[in-house]
């Protein structure tokens, strides 16, 4: 039986920034990722472009991976956030916070690439893949999981079991851990067009009468969009051809940015929120997605995800070096007590985000417009608001100061 100190059961975006983190620690590491590199379709490794807060980056900066990242990253100077035909609007700005940028829009498939370069290459890591997982069992001081790869039955076993496997965890499920789930009933299309103007580094959030719509801005003047609409209109969004969709996303948008053109290929994501009861057990963390699946309208996902792997790695090689079991609760407990703020946090202000912004009654938008409106007058909470979308809320992890472990 191959003997791991950690396994980490997923390899998206969240497991591999893990392994990384983790390697170097002399720690045996094992990843078991179900869907080869190259291949994937989703979900880390797509179409999408990814907002990733200032935390973030810092945090890949910790991992020694920002450099690799940064050629293909545009920074975000401003984000300006508007309501389609009403008065409120208000603006972020870099310059408040004193920062270089806001953040920066990666596409998903670079940081896949660069996270599955660094995996191959760090020392101590194995990766298994294409391998999935077919059960698990615990027993005192360790963890068991059978493995298929290349249609090999294998039994791994090691001190922690790390589930990092997205929104449908088998691993959460073999645990028995209960998960709080609500469809949204929307579905955002993500694309990429190319505005006549240029889009100057402004993350454009508009709220339509069909659902938030957000242009991000990308390398080569390119703007990632991702606009959600109610799915039962998804499938006739997606059936337009290319000049029909332009015509209805620049009715939403408006023409701030000169006439859309150019759009690339169109993917669309039915959303739901997902919140697992508990995110430890005896041998088991649970991180990313398969903890905490948000909607996407305040690009919180990932990046939240960073901070969990971020504060776990933390928490895991202190406990090693001071000589204790990395996969005992009281270990666990503390990595756990320490997300719990930043995952409620951010989980009820997106949820919250999301429902006042879908929410088609017209009421409603003057009650969006005065939302905005006191934003921008009242400096503590706008700052707040950019903390969070920044990443910047609650104690910091070494990482995410940009520090080695
Ligand atoms: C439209 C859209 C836009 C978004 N934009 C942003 C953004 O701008 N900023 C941001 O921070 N977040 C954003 N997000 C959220 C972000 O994409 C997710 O939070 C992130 O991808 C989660 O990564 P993960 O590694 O936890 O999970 P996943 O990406 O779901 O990865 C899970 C991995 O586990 C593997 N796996 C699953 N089951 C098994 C098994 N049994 N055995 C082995 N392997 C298995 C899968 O193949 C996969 O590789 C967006 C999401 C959507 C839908």
């Amino acid at each position: 039986m191959a003997r791991y100190d950690v396994i980490i059961v997923g390899g998206g975006m969240v497991g591999a920034s893990l392994a990384c983190a983790l390697s170097g620690q002399d720690l045996r590491i094992a990843i078991v990722e179900a869907v080869q590199p190259g291949v994937r379709e989703e979900p880390g490794y797509d179409e999408r472009a990814i907002a990733l807060a200032y935390g973030t980056k810092r945090i890949f900066s910790g991992l020694q991976l920002w450099d690799e990242l940064a050629v293909a990253a545009t920074p975000i100077h401003r984000i300006h956030i508007s309501d389609r035909g009403h008065f409120g609007m208000t603006r972020m700005d870099r310059t408040e916070e004193g920062l270089p940028a806001l953040g920066y829009v990666v596409p998903a498939r670079v940081i896949g690439q660069v996270l599955d370069d660094a995996v191959s290459r760090r020392e101590g890591i194995e990766y298994r893949c294409p391998a999935s997982v077919s059960a698990v069992s615990r027993t005192g001081d360790a963890v068991q999981v059978e493995i298929i790869q290349d249609g090999v039955p294998e039994t791994l076993s090691a001190r922690l079991l790390v589930a990092a496997d997205g929104v449908n965890s088998l691993i959460r499920k073999q645990f028995g851990i209960d998960s709080l789930e609500s469809d949204y009933g929307q579905t955002a299309i993500v694309t990429n067009i190319t505005p006549q103007l240029p889009h100057r580094n402004i993350a454009y959030e508009r709220f339509t009468d069909t659902g938030p719509l957000a242009l991000l801005p990308m390398t080569e003047q390119r703007c990632a969009v991702v606009w959600t609409v109610a799915s039962e209109q998804a499938d006739d969004i997606m059936a337009l051809d290319d000049d029909a969709f332009l015509a209805g996303l620049q009715e939403r948008f408006g023409y701030r940015l000169g006439r859309l053109q150019r759009p690339g290929r169109r993917q669309a994501w039915p959303l739901k929120l997902m919140q697992a009861a508990e995110s430890v057990r005896e041998r088991l963390a649970l991180v990313g997605n398969a903890a905490h699946t948000l909607h996407p309208i305040a690009g919180q996902g990932f990046n939240l995800g960073a901070r969990d792997i971020a504060v776990l790695a933390e928490v895991l090689v202190e406990a090693v070096r001071k000589g204790e079991d990395p996969g005992s609760l009281e270990v666990l407990n503390r990595y756990a007590e320490w997300r719990h703020a930043d995952h409620q946090g951010v989980t009820v202000f997106t949820d919250g985000l999301a429902r006042l912004f879908t929410m088609p009654i017209p009421a409603l938008g003057m009650v969006r417009s005065a939302g905005m409106l006191a934003l921008d007058l009242v400096p503590p909470a706008k700052r707040l608001l950019t903390r969070m979308t920044m990443g910047r809320a609650g104690k910091t992890p070494r990482l995410a100061r940009g520090l080695p472990l």
